[in-house]
């Protein structure tokens, strides 16, 4: 497909930083709304049916894997725990769990009595839910057990493998309710998309296309409405001018520094580099970065509890066959018990083969004998794994490192420690999923207690500017021009995985941009 290419020198209407769950919706909408759009990604532009390869190792090309400063109690791993850098951001080799969020985390502090609210109403982005999972035809069971009443999901649920069966089996011993789970990867022919082949190579891309990554779902679209991508293409600095309004971006590519004008720029660079570019594009008029009259740039980093329970079965169940998280439960702690906030699910597992050996040797430090011991049992495993709610915390970070990258720009420093909550909430997880383990038979069970994964928070939105980054348009409060629409807008990260509420916050965004440009107000 031919695609545009803008002028340096021309002023495009919204030049979108970051191409992935939050990026490429917007990259879309806005082109199809008829404005001119640039976005730009730091990674490649991948052709999956070309340059996908089924090779864990290979694969390792589709993460960010930059450096970053990590420290705090409990230091994050970084590289593909947590963050993509290509054409289609980390949704390029996300597990493609697509969830809405609990509609009382829209207002945690208010109807739960912790964390923060969301200047959002949960009603609308239930619209924007059914939006989001109508563009990535979402697979999904007739009826999804929990919260309140939404339309049928586009494609039917996955077929469940032997992994997914014990999770239900292990649920219902304990007389609770778990589901088929919701999945960004086509169950039927889509276009172009062939069905899923389940051979679980999600996690390192998806060579077929089956999976509705934000490469599949939204770039094509962006490309025919008339927006340009420019990959391989690094952002480094975002330049505001005298009046206090941004003008564009110097960004590198082929080992040359560039100027692009623009109208309109939206950092949707994820919750680490986002804060790392506006903290970056500090200026005499901002010395603080922009955006952070309220000084809450890169504060309140959240990660998601990722801890994970296995065992051994006796028959085979060959839990790699199909996308590692084909059935769910989860648990909404305040039903039944008050003594830690937040909630979680979990999810059956089937890592490959070199993930589990990683495992292994990371979080039980098993090497030689033992570890070849524990390979020969591949076939017979069986796991659960949790995606908990950690609470926002102002000393959680990034910051800017003195040192530098391969483009000469300081790289980020991400500090990170559990609270208390974050530890009861984890244990609690831990324990149950160890009973339904124990209810369908596993032995030698064991915890992975050491896990975390996708970032939220460190430009958060809110009603009030002392207190939030962006408002609920996620529009900079401080510059008018600026916008940020990505994971690092969350004020809280609730306990199921967050690219659906990204990519449903995005095509908001695009529908506040539209009826903002309606009345004269960009
Ligand atoms: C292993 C793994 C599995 C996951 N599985 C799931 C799942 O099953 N379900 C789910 O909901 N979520 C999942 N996630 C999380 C999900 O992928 C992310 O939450 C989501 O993609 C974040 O969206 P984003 O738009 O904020 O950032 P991203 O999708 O990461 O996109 C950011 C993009 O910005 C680019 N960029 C950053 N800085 C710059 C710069 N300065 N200049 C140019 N480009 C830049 C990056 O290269 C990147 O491509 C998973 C994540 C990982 C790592
Ligand atoms: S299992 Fe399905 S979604 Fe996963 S890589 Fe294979 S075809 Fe793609």
């Amino acid at each position: 497909m031919p695609m545009r290419q803008y002028s340096e020198d021309e002023a495009v209407d919204f030049l979108v930083i970051g191409t992935g769950a939050g990026g490429a919706p917007l990259i879309a909408g806005l082109a199809e709304g008829g404005f001119s759009v640039v976005g730009f990604d730091a990674g490649p532009w991948f052709r999956p049916l070309e340059e996908f390869a089924s090779d864990e190792q290979e694969q390792n090309k589709l993460y960010w894997t930059d450096t970053r400063v990590v420290d705090g109690a409990n230091p994050m791993v970084m590289g593909g725990k947590n963050s993509g850098k290509a054409v289609g951001g980390s949704t390029v080799h996300f597990a493609m769990v697509s969830l809405r969020f609990r509609p009382d985390w829209f207002k945690s502090r208010t109807t739960l009595g912790y964390g923060a609210d969301w200047p959002l109403d949960w009603r609308e982005m239930w619209d924007y839910y059914t939006k989001a999972e109508q563009a990535l035809k979402i697979s999904g069971p007739v009826v999804y057990p929990w919260g309140p009443k939404r339309p049928r999901y586009p494609y039917r649920a996955h077929e469940l493998n032997s992994a997914a069966e014990l999770l239900g089996r292990g649920a219902e011993a304990m007389g609770i309710r778990w589901t088929p789970t919701p999945l960004a990867t086509v169950s039927a022919p889509r276009g172009d998309s062939p069905p899923c082949v389940y051979r679980g190579y999600c996690r390192f891309g998806c060579s077929t296309n089956a999976k509705q990554s934000a490469l599949v779902a939204f770039v094509p679209r962006a490309v025919k409405a008339g927006a340009e991508i420019r990959d391989l293409a690094m952002v480094g600095r975002i330049e505001v001018d005298s009046s206090g309004r941004a003008t564009g971006v110097h960004y590198i590519r082929e080992g040359k520094w560039r100027f692009q004008r623009a109208h309109n720029v939206i950092v949707a660079g994820y919750a680490v580099e986002t804060p790392r570019l506006l903290l970056a594009s500090a200026t005499d008029r901002y010395r603080d970065g922009l955006a952070n009259s309220s000084g809450l740039v890169g504060k309140n980093l959240m990660t998601q509890s990722n801890q994970a329970v296995f065992g051994t079965m006796q028959q085979e169940v060959r839990w790699n066959k199909g996308p590692p998280s084909l059935s769910l439960t989860e648990h909404w702690n305040y039903d039944d018990r008050k003594d830690f906030s937040g909630g979680y699910c979990w999810m059956a597992q089937g890592p490959l083969p070199v993930e589990w050996v990683t495992v292994q040797t990371g979080s039980r430090g098993l090497w030689g004998q033992k570890l070849i011991d524990e390979m020969e049992k591949y076939n017979h495993q069986v796991g659960l794994k949790m995606v908990g709610e950690m609470l926002p915390d102002e000393r959680n970070t990034v910051t800017l490192d003195d040192e530098v990258d391969q483009y000469g720009l300081r790289v980020a420093r991400v500090t990170y420690s559990w609270g208390d909550n974050d530890k009861a909430l984890i244990q609690h997880a831990l324990s149950q999923m160890q009973t339904s383990l124990e209810a369908v038979s596993a032995t030698d069970i064991f915890r992975q207690e050491n896990d975390t994964n996708h970032l939220g928070g460190t430009a958060r939105m809110g009603n009030d500017r002392r207190n939030s980054v962006v408002n609920a348009d996620c529009r900079s409060w401080d510059i008018p021009n600026l916008w940020v629409c990505d994971g690092s807008v969350f004020p809280t990260v609730g306990g199921v995985n967050p690219s659906l509420t990204i990519t449903a916050i995005a095509m908001r965004t695009v529908d506040r941009i539209k009826q903002m440009a309606k009345r004269g107000e960009l």
